[in-house]
C-alpha cells in the first residue's frame, strides 16, 4: 500500500539536497567550532556561513541570529530571555514599573502558551482573543500596552489552522506606542513564524518586528535545530540567555554548535526561499481542488478558520458525526497520515484548544488537519479524498 502523507505541518522530509550538505559534517569535517586549529575553523566557517544565508532571507544582520535547539527553546529564549533582561535592567537602575506584563494570543503555539503559564508568579499574561475565523483581535492588543508591558507574542500563521496573522500591523501599533514613551525601549514584538516560513516572506525589516522564531523541520531541514533573530547588535540588552555555559551564539546559548544541523538549516532556508513562490501557487491549487471535492462528497464538512488568510497548504476541516481520533485512526489504517491539529496533542487525544478558542467548542473533538507539501500530488488529493469519503461512511454515528 502507498502511504500518502498530508502532515507537513507536523513536519517534512529532510530535502535531499540539504541531507547532502550536512553529511561531511557528521564525519569528515566533524570539527567543535569553538576550536582554535583547522578542524575547528573549518566548522566555524560553515556557521558562518549558514548564518549569512539566513541573514540574506531574513533581510537582518547576521549577528542577529542564535542558533538553538528547537523552535521551542527559541520561543522559551524570546519570552524568558526578554524577561530576564528586564529583571535584570530594573533590578540595576532601581525602577519598578509593577509586574510586568506579556501580551500572547490565545491560539500560540504550546511552546509559548506553556512558557507564559509558566512565567505567571512574575509576570501579568494577556491572552487575546480571537475572531471565529481565527484571526486576533488587534484593538485588544491595542488596548492591551501598557507601561508596565515588555513583550506581545504574535504568531505568523497558526499551526493547526494555518490562519495568518496581520503581524506588519500589530508590529506598527507596538512600536508607535513604544515611540509615545512606553518604558524604555518596550514593548518588544516576537513573531513565531515556525508555520509561515515555508510559504511567507519574514524579512525582519517588512514585518517590524523585534524578534523572531523559525524552525529547520518545517522547511525540510533537519529536526532539532530552530532560530531566534533578535533586534541589534547589542542583544543582551533585549534578552537574557536562558542556556548559560560557555560562549557560543555570543553568549546567549551556550552549547556546542550542532555544526551539521546548522549548516542544513542555512540550505533549507535558501531552498525554500528560491521555491516559495512557485510551490506556494501549486498547493494552493491542489488544496482548493481537495476542498471542492469534499464540500461535495462529505455532507455538513465546514472549513475552520478563515478561508482567504490562510496558509495555501492547509485545511483543517470539521465532520459532523465523528470523532477525531477514530477518524484519524481509521484513515491510518487505510494508508493517509492527517492529524487531529498538532502533533503534541496527537499522542494525548484531547481536543484542539484552538478550535475551541474560534468560539466552536461542538468542533474540537470532531476535526482534522490535512497539510499538504511538497510531494503532494493531483492523484494523492483523489486518493485522500475517497479514502476519506469511505472512512466516514464506515465510522459515521
Ligand atoms: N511554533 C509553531 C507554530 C509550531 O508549529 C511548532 C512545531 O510544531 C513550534 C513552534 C515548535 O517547533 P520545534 O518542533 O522546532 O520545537
Amino acid at each position: 500500500m502507498k502511504r500518502i502523507y498530508c502532515d507537513y505541518a507536523a513536519t517534512t522530509p529532510v530535502d535531499p539536497r540539504v541531507f547532502r550538505a550536512m553529511r561531511p559534517y557528521f564525519d569528515k569535517k566533524f570539527g567543535n567550532a569553538g576550536s582554535l586549529h583547522w578542524f575547528g575553523q573549518e566548522a566555524s566557517a560553515a556557521i558562518f556561513e549558514a548564518r549569512q544565508k539566513i541573514a540574506a532571507s531574513l533581510h537582518c544582520d547576521y549577528k542577529e541570529i542564535i542558533f538553538t535547539g528547537s523552535a521551542t527553546e527559541a520561543n522559551n529564549l524570546a519570552l524568558r530571555g526578554v524577561f530576564r533582561a528586564f529583571d535584570i535592567g530594573s533590578r540595576k537602575s532601581g525602577d519598578a514599573i509593577g509586574k510586568p506584563r506579556i501580551i500572547v494570543s490565545a491560539i500560540e503555539h504550546g511552546s509559548i502558551l506553556e512558557t507564559a503559564r509558566d512565567l505567571r508568579d512574575s509576570v501579568e499574561i494577556v491572552y487575546i482573543p480571537v475572531s471565529s475565523e481565527g484571526i486576533v483581535d488587534v484593538k485588544k492588543i491595542q488596548a492591551s500596552l501598557s507601561e508596565q508591558t515588555i513583550l506581545v507574542s504574535i504568531q505568523y500563521a497558526n499551526n493547526e489552522i494555518g490562519t495568518i496573522q496581520p503581524i506588519a500591523e500589530i508590529a506598527r501599533i507596538v512600536r508607535e506606542y513604544r515611540a509615545r514613551g512606553g518604558s524604555d525601549g518596550y514593548p518588544l514584538f516576537h513573531v513565531d513564524a515556525v508555520q509561515a516560513f515555508q510559504y511567507l516572506s519574514c524579512r525582519v525589516s517588512d514585518l517590524g518586528v523585534d524578534l523572531l522564531t523559525l524552525s529547520a523541520h518545517k522547511i525540510y531541514g533537519p529536526k532539532g535545530i530552530g532560530l531566534l533573530y533578535a533586534r541589534g547588535l547589542n542583544v543582551g540588552s533585549i534578552i537574557a540567555p536562558i542556556v548559560t555555559g560557555g560562549e557560543q551564539e555570543r553568549g546567549m546559548r551556550a552549547g556546542t554548535e550542532n555544526v551539521p544541523f546548522i549548516v542544513g538549516f542555512g540550505h533549507a532556508v535558501v531552498i525554500t526561499e528560491a521555491m516559495r513562490s512557485k510551490e506556494s501557487k501549486r498547493v494552493l491549487r491542489l488544496r482548493d481542488y481537495c476542498w471542492k471535492i469534499l464540500q461535495r462528497i462529505i455532507p455538513g464538512i465546514a472549513l475552520n478558520g478563515l478561508s482567504q488568510s490562510r496558509l495555501p497548504n492547509n485545511l483543517n476541516v470539521f465532520i459532523p458525526g465523528t470523532t477525531t481520533h477514530e477518524l484519524i485512526t481509521a484513515l491510518d489504517v487505510s494508508g493517509v497520515a492527517v492529524s487531529p491539529g498538532s502533533a503534541c496533542q496527537a499522542r494525548i487525544a484531547q481536543s484542539s484548544y484552538v478550535i475551541e478558542a474560534l468560539g466552536i467548542p461542538d468542533r474540537s473533538t470532531s476535526s482534522i488537519r490535512l497539510t499538504f507539501g511538497r510531494a503532494t500530488t493531483r492523484q494523492d488529493i483523489d486518493k485522500v479524498c475517497r479514502v476519506l469519503k469511505n472512512t466516514i461512511n464506515k465510522i459515521a454515528h
